[in-house]
């Protein structure tokens, strides 16, 4: 994956096909990948009313997929597609993957530019309804679940905070350590392990809880 230039809006606007057929190959392919045991076990913590929504950095759609009900998309979604140039152009991702499959760009039916995906691309602003949305779940959380995210970019890095500052707890399950690594009642390190163990619970009748690995990677 090349650097920050694949997702920068200037280029874009320069030239959209550089991010087509550089980022193209990832991003147009999500559809084809399975929600991983993470994915599956937040569905089923917010089917029991144990989790209330997903804050997600990824591009993947995948919480989606595995049927998650409230997904926030901190940093956009190639969901949709639209035009720089006309308003009220929408394109979802189904067509815009198939222009990408057949060596073309999704493209504006009124004036034949390449649409953006509603991605947030270098030099763009996060979307404002997200970024909202999670705050308010921030402020209101009792308790935070940190995946795999280093809590260094904004505005993941904000979130828990608002948490924290509100009396809520932190929990992190990362293989990488986070500025907030002193501030979490439980901190775990491996993330497979932990979902495993958390997807044996949920299939299993009321029990024991397995026993937490709480030692740091080597
Ligand atoms: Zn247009």
């Amino acid at each position: 994956m090349p650097g920050e230039k694949v997702f920068d809006i200037d280029e874009f606007e320069k030239d959209p096909s550089y991010f087509y057929t550089n980022a193209g190959p990832m991003v147009y392919t999500v559809h084809e990948k399975e929600p991983s045991i993470v994915h599956t076990c937040l569905t089923e913590l917010e089917r029991r009313g144990l989790l209330k929504a997903v804050i997600t950095q990824n591009i993947d759609m995948l919480h989606q997929k595995a049927l998650s009900k409230r997904v926030i998309e901190v940093h956009g979604s190639p969901r949709m597609h639209y035009c720089l140039r006309c308003a009220g152009i929408r394109v979802g991702y189904n067509d815009a993957a198939a222009a990408v499959k057949a060596g073309d760009m999704p493209r504006c039916p009124h004036c034949g530019r390449a649409l953006k995906p509603a991605i947030t691309f270098y030099g763009e602003s996060l979307p404002l309804e997200a970024r909202r949305d999670a705050e308010g779940e921030a402020q209101d959380a009792d308790l935070i679940l940190i995946l795999g995210s280093s809590l260094t970019v904004m505005p993941a890095a904000a979130i828990p905070r608002t948490t924290l500052q509100r009396g809520g707890k932190l929990v992190i399950v990362n293989d990488i350590r986070t500025p907030l690594d002193d501030d979490a009642t439980l901190r775990l390190w491996d993330l497979e392990a932990v979902f495993t163990g958390l997807g044996e619970l949920l299939d299993s009748p009321p029990g024991l809880l397995p026993p937490l690995d709480r030692s740091m990677p080597a």
